[in-house]
């Protein structure tokens, strides 16, 4: 680990490649989404702590963004414990929540997975359902559960990364047909390899009134075989709509991608956050 030169502002981290942060930064401060917190305090516990502590070298009296109940506070650092650090806390500070925004996303190779979930929640998506479909792998499916810690942990730091004040949840993987996503006020969008009449876009233009009165989106996106012709006809009974991204194949991931980069935008246009 090398040493950083003080006050140096560098918007995408160290030029010299370490992953962390460790610049004192004059613009941003450093975000983190608190363990424990009450009115005037908040603790962060375990990795976080010790990440802190012994990488972060935090010092008494440091600067940070504390997320505590999903409200951004300032917080400086009061006392500093191998496994604990505990801040005080102070005025609320103005910051992005998600959209009302759910991706069921069929597990694909986890490489890319990870990737996918880093940057849904980047923009800004608050749950993920990691779906099996009848064509995800089986090895990827019978190890999909061990690796559910990890994606909740990849989505809280990139969560704390893109200053969100909120985590996305990672739900535990389930089977297409056992899924069960609330369905009131929302709208089901079925991501289609297969679709021929209607784009996204379509569906997104002709909806422009109903917008208002949404309350969450939901987008599914197939496993690298696409979806079967089972599933699709289990997504109709369940009034999931149809949609394409055009006549090109698209990998999953970019398929989630593309479709959430789409949709915040127009959920954003709506002022329709959570
Ligand atoms: N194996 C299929 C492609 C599956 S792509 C084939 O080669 O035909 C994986 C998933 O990404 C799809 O199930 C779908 O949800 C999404 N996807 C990819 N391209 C798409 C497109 N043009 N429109 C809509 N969804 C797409």
């Amino acid at each position: 680990m090398h040493k950083h030169p003080p006050n140096l502002f560098v918007p995408d981290g160290c030029l010299l490649g370490c992953k962390r942060d460790l610049h004192e930064r004059t613009m941003t401060r450093r975000r983190w989404i608190a363990d424990q917190w009450d009115e005037t305090s908040a603790t962060l516990t375990g990795a976080q702590a010790e990440h802190l502590a012994r990488v972060l070298r935090a010092r008494v009296g440091q600067e940070f963004d504390i997320v505590a109940g999903g409200v951004v506070r300032r917080g400086t650092v009061e006392a500093i414990h191998p496994n604990t650090v505990l801040f005080q806390l102070w005025e609320a500070i103005e910051s992005a929540a998600s959209l009302p925004l759910t991706c069921a996303l069929s597990i694909f190779k986890f490489d890319r997975y990870e990737w996918a979930i880093e940057k849904l929640t980047e923009l800004g998506i608050a749950t993920i359902v990691p779906v099996i479909a009848r064509r995800t792998e089986k090895h990827l499916a019978q190890a999909a559960e061990a690796r559910v810690e990890r994606w909740r942990r990849i989505a809280r730091e990139a969560a704390q990364q893109s200053r969100r004040t909120d985590v996305p949840a990672i739900a535990d993987p389930v089977a297409l047909e056992k899924m069960n996503l609330p369905t009131q006020g929302a709208w089901n969008l079925l991501l289609s390899e297969v679709e021929e009449e209607t784009t996204l876009w379509a569906a997104l233009t002709n909806n422009m009134e109903t917008r208002a009165a949404l309350s969450a989106v939901h987008m599914a996106i197939g496993p690298v075989g696409g979806w079967t012709e089972p599933e699709m006809q289990w997504f109709a009974r369940q009034q999931w709509r149809p949609v394409s991204l055009g006549p090109r194949i698209l990998r999953a991931e970019t398929a989630a991608i593309a479709t959430a980069s789409i949709l915040a935008a127009w959920l954003e246009e709506a002022h329709l956050q959570l």
